[in-house]
């Protein structure tokens, strides 16, 4: 067991780049809590010789929408293209919401929108159509560990944006589920890099935000 894990490791280490270290934390490694985040040390050994000692990392906050945003939609509020949302029913699959980032169960009731998750409008601020749970529902609370929602589909769309909310060019990509957790900590290790934007590789639909921990 012990060896299947460090083969998987050195696997990986091999095919990717220096930017893409942070893959390597995914692996089996003990958490432990350190301030507003949870941080990760470890050490590989090979033959009994160190070949890679890892860094301290603050680990993403992984946020769904803001609660007061979605209660005033429930409520029915307009959405960003200021329309009252459609109401629809849950085929109870592929259909997430974002605030409790749970899938809708079948038969229950689901708003259709449109909504722009940034903090004003500008050339860079996407409007897009995502789902609600109609009823009220808790907001996704365990903001440090990717949510299980993320793993779901096949591929996620994911982008860095700076503090002004423009897209940091270069950091775009579409990556396998498997590697979205470690794909995000590498561009949010860009200290351009204010936070990014998780989206459906294939629609591209809103799916949830990772701010720096
Ligand atoms: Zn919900």
């Amino acid at each position: 067991m012990r060896k299947e894990k460090l083969e998987v490791i050195l696997s990986s280490a091999n095919m990717v780049t220096d930017h893409h270290i942070p893959f390597l934390f995914s692996f089996g490694v003990p958490f432990e809590s350190a301030g507003n985040g949870l941080r990760q040390k470890h050490e590989i050994r090979h033959s009994g010789r160190v070949i890679q000692t890892m860094r301290e990392v603050k680990m993403p906050l992984y946020s769904a929408l803001p609660t007061e945003v979605v209660r005033a939609l429930q409520a029915g509020g307009v959405d960003a293209n200021g329309q009252i949302a459609e109401f629809s029913t849950s085929d109870g699959s592929s259909n997430p919401c974002r605030h409790c980032l749970q899938d809708i169960p079948l038969g229950h009731g689901m708003l259709i929108l449109a909504h722009r998750p940034f903090a004003r409008v500008h050339p860079y601020a996407e409007t897009g159509p995502v789902f609600l749970c109609s009823d009220q529902c808790d907001r996704w609370q365990s903001v440090s560990n990717l949510p299980p929602i993320l793993a779901t589909s096949p591929e996620y769309l994911i982008k860095g944006y700076d503090a002004a909310e423009r897209i940091v060019y270069g950091t775009g990509t579409v990556v396998p589920a498997i590697t979205l957790s470690a794909s995000i900590d590498a561009i949010l290790e860009n200290p351009v890099v204010a936070f990014v934007h998780i989206r459906s590789a294939r629609n591209n639909c809103y799916q949830a935000r990772a701010d720096k921990g």
